[in-house]
């Protein structure tokens, strides 16, 4: 999806695939893509949406899976370590079960950290993220995989509900363009869900009150 417009009575979507650009038009349109990418994708937005999508952040991280010998933090399948303990691990999930005699580790890091390994090359964030871990194992550690993730979850600050709530409310059953995804709904694959089923609903409900007003 390239971008999104309001029309008189629709809504025009342009789509690209290689060099091919389509239109689509619809006559409403639910948008679950991450909040922070709605304002450049939508051509004419509300000052409500502005004011609302403008304020939306996420945090980042950094993900690192590992294979080691012995587990730590025996019989713990998640360990979480606030920054004054670990700056930049945030978490180990530990795989319970045995893999050939070892155990899958997977680290996330901090969104502070992350966003400063963010600027580094690959070999200097597994070294650092290595390091780190190593502070808690008696063997050395398997590197297997690191993942990035610049966007990883909606923060959701003090307040952040209840503009959620305002915003929703201000979007009538009648508005052409809904909003779904995390950044409304809660940080986690839930909350998008249930924002989705929210705004399906909504427009439901408008297109019965239509049929009931055209009877
Ligand atoms: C490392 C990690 C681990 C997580 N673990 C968990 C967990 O264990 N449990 C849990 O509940 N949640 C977890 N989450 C959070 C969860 O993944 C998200 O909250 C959830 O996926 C958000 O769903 P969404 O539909 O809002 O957004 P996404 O899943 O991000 O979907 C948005 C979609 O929009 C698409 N898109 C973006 N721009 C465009 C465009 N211009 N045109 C077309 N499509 C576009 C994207 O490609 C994407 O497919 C985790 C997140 C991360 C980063």
């Amino acid at each position: 999806m390239i971008s999104v417009e309001r029309k008189n009575d629709s809504v025009e979507l342009r789509t690209q695939v290689g060099e091919e650009v389509n239109v689509i038009i619809a006559n409403k349109v639910i948008l679950a893509i991450p909040g922070t990418k709605v304002l450049g994708l939508l051509k004419n937005p509300s000052p409500k949406e502005v004011a609302f999508f403008s304020t939306i952040r996420f945090a980042s991280t950094i993900v690192a899976s590992y294979l080691v010998n012995r587990s730590p933090f025996q019989g713990a399948t998640s360990v979480w370590f606030p920054q004054i303990e670990n700056q930049v691990i945030a978490s180990l999930m530990i795989s319970p079960q045995n893999l050939g005699g070892k155990h899958l580790i997977t680290l996330a890091c901090h969104d502070e950290a992350a966003q400063d390994l963010m600027k580094q090359d690959d070999r200097v964030v597994i070294a650092t993220l290595t390091a780190e871990l190593e502070k808690y194992l008696t063997g050395e550690p398997e590197f297997l995989k690191l993942q990035r993730w610049a966007d990883a979850i909606p923060l959701f600050k003090t307040g952040y509900i209840t503009d959620v709530i305002r915003f929703e409310n201000s979007q009538l059953e009648t508005s052409d363009i809904l909003f779904a995804g995390d950044s409304l709904g809660g940080p986690y694959i839930d909350g998008a869900l249930l924002s989705g089923e929210k705004a399906a609903t909504k427009i439901l409900q408008s297109s019965l009150q239509k049929k009931e007003l055209t009877k």
